[in-house]
């Protein structure tokens, strides 16, 4: 019942041993006894089970009695053997034995598969890369590369970093990361991740990230904190559990003493304080919610999808409306620009100029303007001093002065005029449009298209058939542009939200709070606030900024809203088998004792109830552990 400590697989095993040792003691002894073979191989048994399940179990229940003060259930069973076994019950107390040894061996491998989930992932991480630098090739460790640096990838070898493409294609798997099981062609300008596998293709990866910063190391932290997250629930079945177990031992020992009170002889008296202690221990109360979480959220993180602890599952499940941002979540990153309008230069040095300033914008903006720069084979101009506006824009200086790019807001805000007839017809369509200036003056503006990603129309789908009545999209855009994708996608005008600044969503969110929980799924740094005023925060996994990742409770890795559509489902599916498992405990608890109290129960019976009922509480949880959350599940 004592969860072995994070990252201690050895523990694991030995539990399994000590497990199976147990079991083949209780086999001999039960087949020995009812085959009518010798007292001896029966007593032999017997002896084995009361070693291999009870010492350890009472080397773990002291450990806690002495160094934390913690009465637990491993007490609790060793003392009701050994009553057992005083009474003259030892096959009883042998079979209690046997089956707290199962049910715990059986939680932890539970607990031990989201962990080793992770672990797995790690050792996928490459140690050495091949670095490509002054026309050759060197094999160097990973922890020594930065970004910028040049490395090669070669056919059916895995990605040492992030990075992006720079020359090369090739189809590549990303399972590891996003779940995805079908591999992906990504050529020049595809960013890639660090643990995925390039299938054939011979690649020059631009290093974006160090390796300490890459996705699966942030990955690794995330599930490092889910596990030090408890779960509301999971806080109250072991606050409760401890609590319960002093209770049961001081009832049974003040059962004890009444009976004997009464007159009863004193081995009978022994024996049915033996009999409540067993039905009365909560054992299946407090397994059934880690059991339950712990696989749920293995299921999840298994298709991509990973929570910041049981607690955001918790929620996730409770959740009652769902917001979107627009731009980078429901929308692909990947946006290109369709319209430019110069108003000064020539349209190649306008772009290099924009393309200037937003060199080190995050922003999908920004980056289809870079590569829209590259395919032409332009150099940006150098601009310095960059400050992002988040939901605005961007401001810089060039080795002429100021200069800003941004949407109309931050236009008014230089007093810029956007009367221009050419700038008039870019922005009469339904696209993104940024304008550049100096000052007041306009210098021209570019067009940015971004498509609606493939998985998003079913995602909401399904979110709407799983009982979701409030959807909602907010965005920094313009309403054309809201309206167009918002449509595509199945939403109401009156769902749609445009123009916003972080803050406005912010306020939104709260409109939404009063109809219920609500979760808000985001990627960039203007969602930040939004992800953590909601009452879950979902991050666009890999493509989404650190900030949103930071507040967020929840990470999308796969960036397919199909799997958000079916975590949801399954964190649902995990509250209703937590009550199921509670319910159940609890009732199968209460008719043990009043069985034990009132109507002279078995201990033979106790016990098998009570083990029973922990066994089927565990088993029930574990289910969850083979809901994969795939998108054809969904
Ligand atoms: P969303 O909420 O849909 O993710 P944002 O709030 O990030 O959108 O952006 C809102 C608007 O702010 C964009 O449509 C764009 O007009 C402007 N904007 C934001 N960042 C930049 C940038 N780096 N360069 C130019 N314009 C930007
Ligand atoms: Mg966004």
């Amino acid at each position: 019942m004592t969860p072995a400590p994070v990252s201690d697989p050895g523990r694991d095993e030995l539990g399994l041993v000590l497990t199976g040792l147990t079991l083949a003691g209780m086999i001999v002894a039960a087949a020995s006894a009812y085959g009518d073979i010798s007292a001896q191989v029966t007593a032999f048994g017997l002896t084995l089970v009361y070693i291999f399940g009870g010492l350890p179990s009472a080397a773990r229940a002291l450990h806690s009695l002495w160094f934390d003060l913690v009465l637990d259930i491993d007490l609790l069973m060793v003392v009701a053997a050994v009553a057992a076994a005083a009474v003259g019950a030892t096959f009883e107390g042998a079979v209690l034995l046997t089956l707290f040894s199962l049910s715990g061996t059986l939680e932890n491998q539970a607990m031990g598969k989201a962990r080793r989930a992770v672990e797995a992932l790690m050792a996928l991480r490459p140690e050495t890369a091949l670095l490509r630098r002054d026309g050759t090739v060197a094999e160097v460790p990973v922890a020594s590369l930065a970004a910028g640096d040049v490395v090669v990838i070669r056919p059916g070898s895995r990605m040492p970093v992030d990075g992006t493409i720079l020359s090369g294609e090739g189809a590549i798997n990303e399972s590891t990361v996003t779940g995805e099981s079908v591999p992906v062609v990504k050529g020049p300008g595809s960013s890639v991740f660090e643990a995925t596998v390039n299938l054939d293709g011979v690649l020059d990866l631009r290093v974006d990230r160090s390796a300490s910063e890459s996705t699966v190391a942030r990955m690794i932290q995330l599930v490092t904190q889910a596990q030090a997250a408890k779960a509301p629930s999971e806080r109250f079945s072991s606050w409760f559990g401890q609590r319960y177990t002093a209770a049961v031992l001081a009832g049974s020992v003040i059962a004890f003493g009444v009976f004997l009170w009464l007159g009863w002889p004193q081995q009978d008296a022994l024996y049915r304080a033996a009999t409540l202690l067993v039905a009365a221990s909560p054992c299946a109360i407090v397994i059934s919610v880690p059991a339950a979480i712990l696989s749920a959220l293995s299921a999840a993180a298994r298709g991509g999808v990973l929570f910041k602890g049981g607690a955001a599952l918790e929620t996730l499940g409770a959740v009652r409306s769902f917001a979107f941002d627009k731009t980078g979540t429901l929308t692909t990153g990947q946006a290109e620009v369709t319209g430019i309008v110069s108003l000064t230069g020539s349209e190649d040095t306008f772009l290099a100029l924009i393309a200037g300033i937003e060199a080190q914008s995050e922003h999908h903006i920004a980056s289809a303007i870079r590569r829209l720069i590259d395919r032409r084979g332009l150099t940006p101009a150098s601009v310095t001093g960059v400050t992002a506006i988040p939901s605005e824009g961007i401001v810089g200086t060039d080795d002429i002065g100021p200069l800003w790019a941004g949407n109309r807001r931050l236009a008014a805000r230089m007093g810029a005029a956007l009367d221009d007839p050419g700038l008039l017809r870019l922005a009469d369509g339904d696209q993104t449009v940024i304008y550049m200036g100096r000052g007041r003056q306009v210098l021209g503006a570019v067009a940015v298209a971004d498509q609606t990603r493939a998985s998003s129309h079913a995602g909401i789908l399904a979110l709407r058939k799983s009982g979701i009545r409030q959807i909602a999209m907010m965005t920094g855009d313009r309403r054309p542009v809201a309206l167009r994708i918002g449509s595509a996608l199945g939403l109401r005008d009156d769902e749609i939200h445009a123009d916003l600044l972080p803050e406005d969503k912010v306020v939104l969110i709260a409109d939404l709070a009063a109809g219920g929980k609500v979760a808000y799924v985001g990627d960039g740094v203007n969602d930040a606030a939004a992800l953590a005023r909601a009452d879950v925060g979902i991050a666009m996994g890999a493509a989404g900024s650190d900030v949103a990742l930071q507040a967020a409770d929840v990470a999308l890795l796969s960036e397919n809203m199909e799997r958000l559509a079916a975590a949801h489902l399954l964190a649902k599916r995990t509250g209703r088998i937590i009550r199921q498992n509670l319910v159940f405990a609890m009732g199968a608890m209460l008719v043990l004792v009043a069985g034990s109290l009132f109507f002279n129960l078995p201990l033979p019976l106790a016990v098998v109830g009570h083990e029973g009922g922990t066994v089927l509480v565990v088993l029930n949880g574990l289910r969850l552990l083979f809901d994969p959350i795939r998108s054809d599940r969904a």
